[in-house]
């Protein structure tokens, strides 16, 4: 979010030292005074720049008198309306932007309940209006209250009813700034999950007393939301048919937990997992989405006529509020999965959703993905991507290729250029997996399977998903089902021409032996399968390993959230080689790599 946080107290509070000691002595009275004085002269200059009306495309000269005219032209009273609907700063912020944006009428925003999405919806945190002096004033210096007056004497209080006056104000100002600080630090911290940025708030506030210097907001959301409002994603996505035609395979042969079910879905996209459970039978989908493919999804749900079961909701799903009436749901659809699986950090939006609207029992799906991990030989690639520098026009070139080392490569490779049986490096199973457990350390131990002593380039990492139609764990002996070319899962669900789907052609879920187990819907990313839009991660070493069969390559593979972005990973991948003959010693190797 591009959040814009100029209020002097917010990110410049005062010193709260100086609470607790009320005795304090003239000097510091001094520095009291100093700083109140500063403030003040931040909002006088601010107040005595030129400012917009709210409600017409007229510029006063100064803040005050914009405010006067919307006051007494439209009978608006920011104080008043803010302390009637009890908006916080950022609810504050969002209110003017929204009128900024969107022209409402006076009357309307008189009427205006507070409970309305674009006070909770970070789009209204940008501002519609460059430099908006109102987005920098605090909201006492919205009116002429006679305690401000207090604030502003310059001079020092004459008698001790004036002094006691004074202080009092003081305090409540304090008391304002620390709250403030305080909504401010959490809100910081649950949008972001910033531990890091925190830590740099509280250093500022620690130098701010001295300095007056804002720490800018960092924004991983922004640039997010908007590469999904491109339609060349959702039709990747959506032609992706591994992927969606699993997605659509489970939804329609499950029709007993979809029927009459209360349905969410995180991250909707066109809407296309919204309209497969309105066909199964859905009472009600929710339908949430914060990019601005949420007004395509409205318009598609209604070009196909089911607006009276799906509703869709454009916000984050960690700020929107469910219709009147609805307060869990029975079923949770997303498609989260991002690059190596958590890269784009979605999965945490999932994880909120499930915790504050999942009904107790109610269905994840996907239930479970797992990360998996093997050798790969990756010759071609490597040919591709590092070994081609080596020689350009007969030059070397291979400067260019140390990049290569340092990001993880997504591409596809084929299922012979691997050559260990992949392991589980992370289990994930939505039930009950927190966000905190998706920063990981995982102990590995790959045994090669070549029949050859070869030379092993990389490792590459996929991932595997399933869903229960029940929403429980997949049993341990559960094989996922690999989608091969010409496959019939493929046509069964988006038949060639398009014609529609019928739900007893589906084949059922992927054979599980046993009666009373849950029926399992599963795909896989790996080299194995029909190649997805996931591709494949790979990541390249720096020494490649020359292996045989029944070497054993061991080590821990980490991974997690990057500290500059949240929305990347942080891999760190240690090992050793040790072929089975071997008696000495193995080298232990570490690399870094970063998925972005
Ligand atoms: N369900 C669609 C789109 C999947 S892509 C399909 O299967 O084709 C993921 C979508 O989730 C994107 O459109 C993105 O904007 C949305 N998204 C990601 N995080 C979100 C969040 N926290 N709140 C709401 N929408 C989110």
């Amino acid at each position: 979010m591009a959040l814009r946080l100029t209020g002097s107290h917010i990110l410049q509070p005062e010193d709260p030292e100086r609470d607790e000691h009320p005795d304090t002595s003239s000097s510091e009275d001094e520095e009291d005074d100093e700083d109140l004085n500063w403030d003040d002269w931040v909002s006088d200059s601010l107040a005595k720049r030129p400012c917009k009306s709210l409600f017409e495309n007229r510029t006063f000269d100064t803040v005050q008198e914009a405010l006067l005219y919307d006051e007494t032209t439209h009978g608006f009273n920011f104080k008043t309306i803010s302390e009637r609907l009890g908006l916080d700063p950022y609810k504050r912020i969002r209110l003017i932007n929204w009128i900024r944006k969107e022209h409402p009428s006076s009357s309307e925003v008189a009427a205006l309940t507070g409970t309305e999405p674009f006070f909770t919806s970070d789009e209204y945190l940008k501002p519609s209006l460059e430099d908006d002096p109102l987005l920098q004033i605090e909201p006492d210096d919205w009116s002429d209250s006679d305690e401000e007056e207090e604030l502003e004497k310059p001079e020092p209080p004459k008698d001790l009813a004036s002094a006691t006056r004074r202080i009092q104000a003081l305090q409540r100002k304090l008391e304002q700034a620390k709250k403030d600080l305080a909504y401010y630090r959490q809100f910081v911290s649950e949008r972001l999950n910033l531990a890091d940025l925190t830590n740099e708030l509280k250093k500022a506030d620690e130098a701010s007393s001295s300095t007056h210097v804002a720490v800018p907001l960092r924004d991983d959301d922004s640039h997010y939301f908007q590469s999904y409002a491109e339609n060349d994603i959702h039709s990747v996505m959506i032609n992706d048919k591994v992927r969606t035609a699993s997605y659509a395979k489970f939804i329609l042969s499950n029709q007993e937990a979809f029927k009459d079910a209360v349905v969410m879905d995180v991250g909707c996209g066109t809407g296309i997992l919204s309209l497969f459970a309105a066909k199964a039978g859905a009472k009600r989908v929710f339908s949430i989405d914060a990019s601005d493919i949420a007004e395509k999804a409205k318009q598609i749900v209604k070009a196909n006529e089911l607006d009276n079961v799906i509703t869709v909701i454009r916000g984050k799903v960690e700020d929107i509020k469910l219709p009147e009436g609805y307060d869990k749901v029975d079923i949770i659809v997303s498609e989260w999965m991002g690059y190596a699986l958590l890269y784009e950090s979605m999965l945490d939006s999932v994880l909120h959703a499930r915790d504050r609207f999942l009904r107790p029992g109610g269905i994840m799906a996907p239930s479970q993905t797992q990360m998996m991990f093997a050798l790969c030989e990756a010759g071609e690639l490597f040919k591709e991507r590092i070994g081609f520098w080596s020689d350009v026009y007969g030059f070397d070139l291979s400067a260019m290729a140390t990049d290569v080392y340092d990001d993880a490569v997504v591409d596809v490779v084929g299922p012979e250029t691997v050559v260990s049986e992949p392991v589980v490096i992370k289990d994930l199973y939505l039930g009950d997996i927190t966000p905190k457990q998706l920063d990981f350390s995982s102990p590995f131990k790959l045994v090669s399977t070549s029949d050859r002593r070869i030379k092993v380039h990389s490792f590459v990492l996929y991932f595997d998903t399933y869903f229960t139609s029940t929403g429980e764990p997949i049993p341990p002996e559960a094989d996922v089902y690999i989608v091969k070319e010409g496959d019939p899962v493929l046509a069964e669900v988006w038949p060639l021409g398009g014609r529609p789907y019928q739900a007893r052609r589906m084949s059922s879920g992927s054979p599980l032996k046993g009666k009373g187990l849950p029926k399992i819907t599963s795909f896989s990313t790996g080299p194995a399968s029909v190649p997805t839009h996931w591709k494949q991660t790979i990541f390249f070493l720096r020494e490649p390993i020359s292996v045989a069969g029944g070497t054993v390559v061991e080590g821990i593979f980490k991974c997690k959230k990057s500290s500059e972005n949240s929305r990347e990973l942080d891999v760190e991948i240690h090992y050793t080689v040790k072929d089975p003959e071997d008696t000495s010693t193995p080298d232990v190797f570490v690399q870094l790599y970063k998925v972005r």
